[in-house]
């Protein structure tokens, strides 16, 4: 028997472990992982349970989920609305990729503009819920109108019934497993897709006939997207209502991107000022014990005492003439750009110097030159050091 499916040796009833809405998930999932796809519409959502496990996923930019039944939408509203929605995290530490989740009511019989330009297009457990009048259009919606790189259509299989007692009241009749591969290779001849047919849930042996339990067919469209010409043919108006969007925060948008680099980069040059102040202590540690004494307890006033000031220009230059090395002037540490640029995360976020300095202008307090973030050296507490 297969692994999935384990009976019940009192009723004698089958069932599959995890059970198929899982695996059913799971093989999107999967696809996902392998695909990469940046657009992906879930068909017949319900309370979005798929979208939410899809948003994880850091090649998904774009999020969408259809159903026609408002209450469901609004009961996701209500109740889980936040799980869908940006979380404190995301806010603190946004992502590199950006992604909106929009839910949508409306029927899949109608075509929306909205629906354009995914690359992959999930219908799970959905046409067998469908009216006739719209199954009829689903092919010429899905395929004809939306026309995804990739669709995936699961369905239940009428003929595996008789294997599962305790369920047959919850499956319609008519869900047909040669039915429904005529109309799947129907779908795919006219608008030009290739079909492959799978499934999850194996009969237990010797009824292998029947098929899988879940049927799946996974269509890929043949053609190359030519996305501009065809979409400006294909109607702007909307039909669908739009009941849910979540923007996350991205560090694609500059707002995002400023906030992380402002951040990294005073964070960063605090640390380049504590490491210079160390080294200054511990280098004149070596030459005197009552130095010593006087540096453990009042190292930022010795320093002060050492240091000599100098004009916002001839610090400057020092910054140069330094090969391009942190120093103190007066009470001022100088954290040359270029030493900045080189901590690695600022580097990541930044790509070049100068968008480096663009991101940080106004934001950080730089030399008047603008060559070097400057940090001003505290004094301690008067109280604390005696
Ligand atoms: N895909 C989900 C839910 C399947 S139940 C899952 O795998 O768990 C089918 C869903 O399709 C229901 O939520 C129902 O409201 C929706 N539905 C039925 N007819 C529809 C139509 N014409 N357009 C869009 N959604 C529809």
């Amino acid at each position: 028997m297969d692994t999935n499916l384990q009976k019940d040796d009192f009723t004698g009833t089958i069932k599959f472990v995890p059970p198929l809405h899982k695996q059913r998930y799971q093989f999107i999932k999967d696809l996902v992982i392998k695909y990469k796809p940046k657009k992906v519409a879930d068909l017949g959502c319900a309370d979005c349970t798929l979208l939410r496990m899809l948003k994880f996923y850091k090649c998904i930019e774009v999020l969408a989920g259809l159903d026609i039944r408002e209450n469901r939408l609004f009961n996701f509203e209500r109740f889980r609305r936040h799980t869908l929605s940006p979380l404190p995290g995301d806010y603190l530490q946004p992502s590199e990729r950006s992604l909106t989740v929009t839910l949508y009511h409306g029927s899949i019989a109608h075509e929306d503009p909205c629906m354009l330009g995914f690359d992959l297009v999930t219908c799970i457990e959905l046409i067998e819920h469908l009216e006739a009048t719209e199954l009829e259009k689903f092919p010429k919606v899905v395929f004809g109108f939306m026309a995804p790189a990739m669709v995936v259509i699961s369905t239940p299989n009428s003929e595996f019934n008789p294997l599962l007692p305790g369920v047959t009241l919850f499956r319609h009749s008519d869900h047909n497993y040669v039915l429904y591969i005529a109309l799947a290779v129907e779908a795919a001849t006219r608008y030009d897709y290739t079909v492959e047919f799978t499934g999850l849930g194996t009969p237990p042996p010797g009824t292998e006939d029947v098929g899988f339990c879940t049927q799946i067919g996974v269509f890929r469209r043949k053609y190359p997207k030519n996305g501009e010409t065809v979409s400006s043919e294909k109607p702007t108006e909307h039909a669908y209502k739009t009941v849910f969007k979540a923007v996350y925060p991205s560090l694609k948008d500059e707002k995002y991107l400023q906030n992380a680099v402002v951040s990294e980069v005073i964070f960063g040059a605090e640390i380049m000022k504590q490491r210079l102040l160390g080294n200054f202590k511990s280098e004149d540690m070596e030459h005197s014990d009552g130095l010593q004494m006087q540096l453990k307890f009042q190292p930022f006033k010795y320093f002060l005492m050492c240091s000599k000031n100098h004009s916002p220009v001839e610090a400057e230059k020092l910054a140069t003439d330094r090969s391009m090395e942190p120093f103190i002037d007066g009470n001022t540490v100088y954290i040359p750009l270029t030493k900045i640029f080189s901590i690695p995360k600022v580097n990541q976020l930044c790509g070049t110097i100068e968008k480096l300095s663009k991101l940080i202008d106004g934001k950080v307090a730089l030399s008047n030159d603008g060559s070097a973030v400057i940090v001003t050296i505290e004094y301690e507490d008067e109280e604390q050091e005696n």
